[in-house]
């Protein structure tokens, strides 16, 4: 149902005495009313300034949003504290949601949070994240809070072990309402993990980086994760090179 025929729907509800839709997890729990997701091609035909619609991954939530601030704290909201996947009985202190400017032309995607991250509960805050703040402050003039930084899953996994192929495909669905309600331009994957989730490859970060890909709408970008550069500081001269191709990319009309 696209939603201007949802709209209509409500409203017909509302002359019935139908007084709204409801958070109350009584009224989610009605066996009998479908889930609504949220249609790729309603988000492509919405104009300029028009509501995002954001449809829960949970059951029978139907949320309209005013803007991507409010949209992505309608997802912040619909991942509560998580337990869909083993992370949360494996020592997690929190969801590393993420952090930044909702309507950012710029998008960082990493792995997963870090113990710095999990006690924080913001991404990119340990040693790796303060070269990441020096790569977009420093080397992009870019205030790090003008672009967008999260990771492909939100919870720490233990002893910073990758995250395993149950967790990501848990939790990217989550990533991927991210990148949609933002649209960023360009999104930096960080690393290899970042990289190869995202691009559905196996590639080695060394091959899949120099090159832009189309990725839902924007141009993705490969490059080193800060963490490798921290151990391999000769490879920040191919980042450099990265980051000029975002700062040409954020130029043009794309
Ligand atoms: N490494 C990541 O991939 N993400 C973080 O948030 C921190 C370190």
């Amino acid at each position: 149902m696209d939603r201007d025929r949802l709209i209509e729907h409500l409203k017909f509800a509302a002359e019935l005495g139908v007084g709204g839709v409801s958070r109350d997890p009584v009224w989610r729990a009605r066996p009998d009313v479908p889930v609504l997701r949220q249609a790729q091609d309603e988000r492509a035909s919405a104009g300029p300034g028009e509501t995002p619609l954001v449809v829960s991954s949970s059951n029978h939530e139907v949320t309209f949003s005013k803007n991507a601030a409010e949209a992505l704290a309608a997802v912040r909201a619909d991942i509560g504290d998580c337990t869909r996947c083993k992370l949360h009985t494996m020592g997690r202190t929190q969801v590393v949601f993420g952090v930044g400017n909702p309507d950012a032309d710029l998008m960082f995607v990493g792995e997963a949070p870090g113990a710095d991250e999990d006690i924080k509960g913001i991404p990119f805050v340990g040693r790796a994240g303060q070269l990441l703040t020096d790569i977009i402050e420093k080397g992009l003039q870019i205030p790090r809070q003008d672009v967008y930084i999260a990771n492909v899953i939100k919870c720490r996994p233990p002893g910073n072990r990758n995250p395993e192929p149950d967790e990501v495909e848990t939790c990217e669905p989550f990533l991927f309402q991210q990148i949609d309600i933002i649209k960023p331009k360009v999104i930096v994957a960080l690393g290899k993990f970042g990289a190869q989730t995202l691009l559905r490859t196996l590639e080695p970060i060394s091959r899949l980086r120099g090159r832009v890909y189309d990725y839902r709408g924007a141009k993705l970008i490969p490059t080193f994760h800060p963490a490798y550069l921290l151990r391999n500081p000769s490879s920040k001269r191919e980042v450099w090179e990265d980051m000029k191709l975002v700062r040409e990319l954020l130029k043009s009309e794309i």
